[in-house]
């Protein structure tokens, strides 16, 4: 048992089956006039970002899109999305994607509060506020980086070849969306991998060197969660419940390790 430990997890979380519906509530409740949707074409293609358009329109919210974003996220992406986000005269990011495009909509967030600074300077650990101005909501696509309640984002430097961390509790965003919808279309092949990684990151916050009872039930629920669905999920891709339970899972597993942090496994795969 630690004799002193921290536990922060301000991100507000909806899940379930319809979770998505709830977006537009959600943003009124945030006082937000114009989102930015940040995605990709392949979220477009199988009609995630789609899903939250509908909603947006449903609710006479009008929004901009940016579906450009690669891949791999890198600073040049993030410095495009916050020019097109200040020229479309927008108040909120919502980033519907995986990995890549979450990680790109927090650098733009980074790159919104710090307009003077270039991103390399704020690379690294606590260089940034602990609150942002610009709202942001999530909706992973995948189940896997647990980046929706995470402090971290990793942006790639390509001119220089190396991935830059940016770690601060401003990093986490406002909201984030949990809906099967969201995860229905990812192939047997992304559902084990993602799912794989998801365990990892809770079974190294089991063990990590900050953990505390806290992440400890954040970590070992995920892990329950994961053994349980991951087959029927790559079994029955289209089946809403085990989808549910692994994006919770996800969510659980990042939280755990943003907060007792990953070991050996991502040390390795980071350098
Ligand atoms: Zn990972």
């Amino acid at each position: 048992m630690r004799e002193y430990f921290e536990f922060y997890l301000p991100t507000k979380i909806l899940a379930g089956f319809s979770a998505l519906d709830n977006l537009g509530f959600e943003l009124n409740i945030l006082n937000i006039k114009k989102p930015l949707i940040v995605s990709d074409h392949v979220i477009e293609k199988v009609g995630v970002s789609g899903i939250v358009k509908n909603v947006l329109e449903q609710n006479g919210i009008c929004f901009s899109e940016f579906l450009d974003v690669p891949l791999e996220s890198s600073l040049e992406t993030v410095e495009e999305i916050a020019e097109f986000f200040n020229k479309e005269k927008c108040d909120c990011l919502i980033a519907v994607g995986g990995g890549s495009v979450i990680d790109s909509a927090k650098g733009v967030r980074i790159l919104l509060e710090y307009p003077n600074k270039k991103m390399i300077e704020l690379s690294g650990a606590d260089n940034l506020n602990t609150k942002f101005t610009t709202p942001l909501v999530v909706v992973p696509t995948t189940s896997g980086t647990g980046s929706e309640a995470t402090l971290v984002a990793v942006i790639k430097d390509t001119q220089n070849h190396v991935k830059l961390p940016f770690l601060s509790y401003g990093m986490l965003p406002d909201l984030a969306i949990l809906d099967p919808r969201s995860t229905i279309s990812l192939s047997a092949k992304m559902t084990a991998a993602t799912a794989m990684d998801a365990l990892v990151h809770a079974i190294e916050a089991y063990i990590g060197t900050q953990k505390n009872p806290v992440s400890d039930s954040f970590a070992a629920s995920a892990i329950n969660l994961i053994s349980k669905n991951v087959l029927l999920a790559i079994e029955n891709p289209k089946d809403n419940v085990s989808r549910l339970n692994l994006a919770i899972a996800s969510m659980l597993a990042g939280a755990a390790f943003s907060n007792s942090m990953v070991g050996i496994v991502h040390a390795i795969g980071h350098s």
